[in-house]
């Protein structure tokens, strides 16, 4: 529930409001707006009865909130979140962050060489999965814990922070002592009891929609995170499944804008998984950017027609370099903060 406050309301009548919310054992959240305060109601797990408000002075509507999220919500937390990974900043009025890496570790060398690829071209963090989704048991699996070290010697060497999916809870702890993002995967977006656990506060989350999610669902399953505590959580569009055959997901870029408005989390694009062809990555890279993504998410394989996983979708170092150079042409004339990490030298 939200408790909206006439615009000349004193800090009485907002106090008495807060106690009135207090004494139903809630908790009351004001937010600040421009003109008038609201106060957010948490806590309930069911309807909040209006009696106790009703003869309060200096009240202008009292809104329920239907939806099953709140702490996501731009309702509830006006300002932007802006999430830390390894220090790097991720947020709707950042410079957009742009994530590259394998899909999956094959050996050190092979990250290895993904790492100083996009750190020269000006990622700035490695991706790479240890542990992989696979829709069939036959295909590769990943390295596990093997992989996992593998990506952060990687990470450390070039100088940048690794995000990797976790698909278990007891996969946490460990993957938590080495990377510096935690990946829900699109499969697991709605694993609740995972959900909670990445949201014990400590280590950014990033997560995933599911392929059949729709966007109320997306956010409450973030909802999840946020409640146990943990508000860095960085959203990622990855295309969902529609009755369209001819790509891999479809890409619906109207989301962008849309969740902008609705919640306060940044949301990344990831056009690799939506688009599932590598000559189609760099136009959608750019359209998720122009919209005003946050940032993007994309493979990068030092040699993708020999990857295990994903290679179809994968930039070689030197697409994803020209892809980088675009984006850096582009980017003065979209984003509020109009720039996008120069290229590195990276050392060996
Ligand atoms: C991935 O990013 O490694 C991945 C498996 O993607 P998704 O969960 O979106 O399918
Ligand atoms: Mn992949």
């Amino acid at each position: 529930m939200l408790v909206v406050m006439e615009r000349n309301a004193t800090q009485g009548q907002i106090d008495a409001v807060i106690e009135a919310v207090q004494a139903l054992g809630l908790t009351p959240q004001p937010i600040p707006g421009g003109s008038r305060v609201a106060i957010g109601v948490l806590g309930n797990q069911g309807y909040v009865d209006e009696e106790p408000f009703r003869d309060l002075p200096g009240i202008q509507e009292i809104i329920h909130v239907t939806k099953p999220y709140k702490l996501v919500s731009r309702d509830f937390h006006p300002d932007d979140t802006v999430v830390s990974v390894g220090g790097v900043r991720v947020g709707w009025n950042q410079e957009p962050v742009v994530i590259a890496g394998p899909c999956a570790v094959e050996s050190l060398d092979q990250v290895l060489a993904a790492a100083r690829a996009v750190k020269a071209a000006g990622a700035r963090i490695l991706r790479g999965g240890a542990f992989k989704p696979r829709t069939g048991p036959h295909a590769f699996q990943g390295l596990g814990y093997q992989g996992l070290e593998y990506l952060a010697e990687a990470g450390r060497t070039v100088g940048l922070p690794v995000v990797t999916e976790v698909m278990r809870i007891d996969q946490l702890e460990p993957v938590a002592a080495l990377a510096d993002c935690l990946q829900i995967g699109a499969r697991n977006m709605q694993n609740f009891d995972l959900l909670k656990e990445v949201g014990r506060p400590g280590k950014p989350v990033l997560l995933k929609r599911g392929m059949s999610a729709t966007l109320e669902e997306f956010l409450a399953a973030a909802e999840y995170i946020l409640l146990e505590g943990n508000d860095q959580v960085i959203l990622c569009e990855r295309g969902i499944r529609t009755f369209e055959r001819a790509l891999r997901n479809t890409l619906d870029l109207g989301v962008v804008p849309f969740l902008r408005q609705v919640t306060h989390l940044p949301l990344i694009v990831d056009p690799s998984h939506a688009l599932g062809r590598r000559d189609l990555v760099g136009p959608m890279a750019k359209a998720a950017l122009v919209v005003g993504a946050a940032g993007i998410m994309v493979e990068v394989h030092p040699d993708p027609l020999h990857a295990l996983c994903d290679g179809p979708q994968s930039l070689d170092p030197g697409g994803f370099d020209s892809l980088m150079r675009e984006l850096r042409a582009i980017l003065p004339a979209i984003s509020p903060v109009g720039s996008i990490q120069e290229r590195h030298q990276v050392g060996s």
